[in-house]
């Protein structure tokens, strides 16, 4: 499971010990509302994976830089 307990911001990917440079927003429609985003932390390499993962899963994905949050994942187009 994915959380926030280790207070460096690392990479959300399993075993992937790098700082996070993007978060990887994302919702499961079928169980969030369209106000909650979950975020994973995601490293350069990973970034790509962990979008193309969710977004695999039908799931809305929005990739942005660390430092910007989302009030929502925009739905797919
Ligand atoms: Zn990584």
């Amino acid at each position: 499971m994915i959380g926030f307990g280790d207070p460096g911001i690392r990479c959300s990917a399993a075993g992937c010990t790098r700082d996070a440079e993007f978060r990887v927003n994302w919702r499961n429609p079928r169980i969030h509302g369209p106000e909650r985003v979950k975020v994973w932390l995601a490293c350069q390499e990973h970034r790509d994976s962990l979008s193309d993962y969710l977004g695999s899963r039908g799931f809305p994905v929005a990739v942005t830089a660390l430092d910007i949050e989302l009030d929502r994942v925009p739905d797919p187009a």
